[in-house]
């Protein structure tokens, strides 16, 4: 049977490194209406700030821009988090998924937000286009028990 969604929400943020924790906070407490544990809660604000950052620091390096983040619950507690952005774009998002690989040349990124992204989710999807932006889609199955 297909899901319904039940409840979502929408928001678009400029591109400030302060907006990165207001984001994390802003998904987390529209998502606590499923009724997630603590983990789940964790992974999804974990997620969020993974997808966020790369849109500060990556997207949107040379100059800032708007991140639009949506928010969608489904009636079988199931959640998809979808952050896209009109930034640079990945040349090749399958090297840019792998573990440790990164562009940055500062030493501070490892290179491993997607493979956190991906282990923290049930399923992720990217869609990139080099000068037009990125959409990172994340789908997470809330181990709800119906009563
Ligand atoms: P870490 O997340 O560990 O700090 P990282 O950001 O380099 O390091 P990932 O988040 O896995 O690692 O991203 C891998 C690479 O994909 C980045 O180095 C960057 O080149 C590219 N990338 C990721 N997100 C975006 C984006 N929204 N726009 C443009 N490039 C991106
Ligand atoms: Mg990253």
């Amino acid at each position: 049977m297909k899901s319904k969604v039940i409840n979502e929400m929408n928001m678009v943020i400029p591109s400030y490194s302060v907006n990165e924790s207001y984001a994390r906070y802003a998904v987390s407490a529209f998502v606590a209406q499923m009724d997630p544990t603590v983990d789940e809660l964790g992974d999804i604000r974990t997620v969020v700030s993974e997808a966020v950052t790369n849109c500060v620091v990556h997207a949107y390096r040379d100059a800032p821009g708007k991140i639009y983040i949506s928010v969608k619950c489904y009636d079988d507690g199931k959640l998809r988090v979808k952050i896209r952005d009109k930034g640079c774009g990945i040349a090749d998002v399958k090297k840019a998924m792998e573990p440790l690989f990164t562009t940055d040349t500062t030493g501070e990124r490892g290179g491993m937000g997607f493979a956190i992204m991906e282990s923290f989710t049930d399923k992720l999807t990217v869609r990139s286009s080099l000068g037009f932006g990125t959409t990172v889609t994340m789908t997470k199955c809330l181990n709800i028990v119906r009563k």
